[in-house]
């Protein structure tokens, strides 16, 4: 089996991690982990394949030896010997609760959303222990809890569930209070629980949610995202080699960056801070002295009328089409209730005053699914006649809240684009004015993303 780190790395970011809170021992500081590398997507994978019967008994239980082991292997290299023993013991007793969830998956041969959560959310069980007990062996005194122990409760969507705002505040503040005041809680990031204490969690990246509803909950001055790039960046560096980190932003653009596909942040994880106007720094767990992003509430000084260009791949383009259509109210309605019934989210909208067709776009992977339920839910055709896609295309947002009121940035944008010889499919921007979308061939995106990136960011430099 492969893991996407090694125990090495493993071992070197805990180490980071107690430099880093050993360095503020004048501070109040609450811990949130996340699972070591890649082990929530080998749990999510395992356990799938495990429900499918693909597993033998032998195979889950040498999957689980060699989980534990990586495991017993960092906790090996930082704890003395006190602190180790203990943490070996609660590994010992979650490997065998693993086992036994994982072999009764094989057995019944399904996995529901609720017995998936409960599997993946032995990655940060795991390794919350191991943080606290290498805080301890370096004189920081430590305790972990789970998410749902530090009092965030939930509703039941067990993949994807949200707080339930208010308890989870009052919970929160009150399970880690005192405790502050002499030691550093370490909470497990992602996981949570419902009402009744069943393991629910908060969607994939969920760790960054966790730090920051903690952060809302106890009044922190400031919540830090550790991750391993230097912050948020006003474009993908794969595509845009003039990419560069961004500074400071605002609460309301670190959302629809996130929301946009910055992959940097959990695109709720600005909302808890957002509410409590806690600031939000982003920071690289290999570069810690390097300044990072800083997520604030206004930025004042802010020069930039466009922060970010972010480019969305993989996405699908559908026109609903029928002069029909024209002046016959609830055609859009029907349209999205008939997606949302699929569950298929749509990432940008158009109707053009004509009404004769409205423009959506969605995931490419929900297409066959949307196309089937609008034709059916059109099927007389006399509303409408046409439902067609094209499923190469990207969209590309420039996102910056200084656009609000600023005239001519939608010019400047479809020059430098036409400047670059690409055709614009589609155009959408919302009346928060904080971003303007477009949508482009797949095949354009890079050259677009690099002259709006040009126009807007680099030029200005
Ligand atoms: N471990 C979880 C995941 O991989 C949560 C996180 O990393 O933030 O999605
Ligand atoms: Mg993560």
């Amino acid at each position: 089996m492969k893991f996407g780190g090694t125990s090495l790395a493993d071992a070197q970011r805990i180490a980071g991690v107690c430099k880093i809170v050993g360095s503020r021992s004048g501070d109040e500081v609450v811990v949130v982990v996340s699972a070591l590398a890649g082990v929530t997507d080998m749990l999510f994978s395992q356990a799938q394949k495990i429900s499918e019967g693909k597993l033998t008994e032998e195979e889950i239980k040498s999957f689980i030896s060699e989980l534990f082991e990586r495991h017993r292997v960092v906790a090996r290299e930082l704890l003395s010997e006190k602190d180790l023993e203990l943490v070996l013991m609660e590994l010992e007793r979650f490997s065998l609760e693993l086992e036994k969830i994982l072999i009764g998956i094989r057995y019944v041969g399904e996995l529901t959303p609720r017995s998936t959560a409960y599997v993946v959310s032995f990655g940060e069980r795991l390794s919350a222990p191991i943080v606290s007990g290498a805080l301890n062996t370096c004189g920081v005194k430590s305790v972990w809890f789970t998410g749902y122990d530090a009092g965030i409760i939930t509703d039941s969507r067990y993949e994807k569930a949200s707080p339930i705002w208010e308890s989870t505040m009052q919970t929160v503040k009150q399970r880690l209070e005192n405790l502050l005041k002499d030691s550093v809680p370490v909470v497990t990031g992602f996981i949570s629980g419902d009402t009744l204490g069943r393991i629910t969690t908060l969607g994939r990246g969920g760790s960054d949610y966790t730090a920051a509803i903690v952060g809302a909950a106890i009044d922190a001055e400031e919540v830090w995202i550790w991750t391993d790039v230097d912050g948020i960046m006003t474009t993908d560096p794969r595509l845009v080699s003039e990419a560069q980190t961004i500074p400071v932003i605002s609460y309301i653009e670190a959302m629809e960056l996130a929301f946009f596909g910055g992959k940097v942040l959990h695109p709720k994880s600005i909302e808890p801070a957002m509410e409590k106007g806690v600031p939000v720094r982003v920071k690289n767990t290999f570069n810690p002295d390097g300044p990072g992003t800083l997520i604030v509430k206004d930025q004042e000084k802010a020069r930039e009328v466009v922060k970010a260009v972010s480019v969305m791949t993989h996405a699908t383009l559908v026109t609903i089409s029928g002069v029909g259509m024209i002046g016959v109210p609830g055609v859009a309605a029907k349209t999205f209730s008939a997606l949302a019934e699929e569950k298929i989210n749509i990432l940008m909208i158009s109707q053009g005053s004509s009404e004769a067709n409205i423009s959506i776009v969605i995931e490419s992977q929900d297409l066959d699914k949307a196309i089937n339920i609008v034709t059916e839910k059109f099927a007389d055709r006399d509303i409408v006649r046409r439902v067609d896609y094209n499923n190469d295309v990207a969209i590309i947002a420039v996102i910056g809240a200084g656009m609000k009121g600023t005239k001519g940035v939608a010019a400047r944008l479809f020059t430098s684009v036409s400047k670059a010889d690409v055709n614009v499919l589609m155009i959408a921007q919302g009346s928060s004015e904080v971003n303007i979308s477009c949508v482009v061939e797949e095949k354009d995106a890079k050259k677009a993303a690099q002259a709006l990136h040009h126009e807007f960011i680099t030029k200005k430099a």
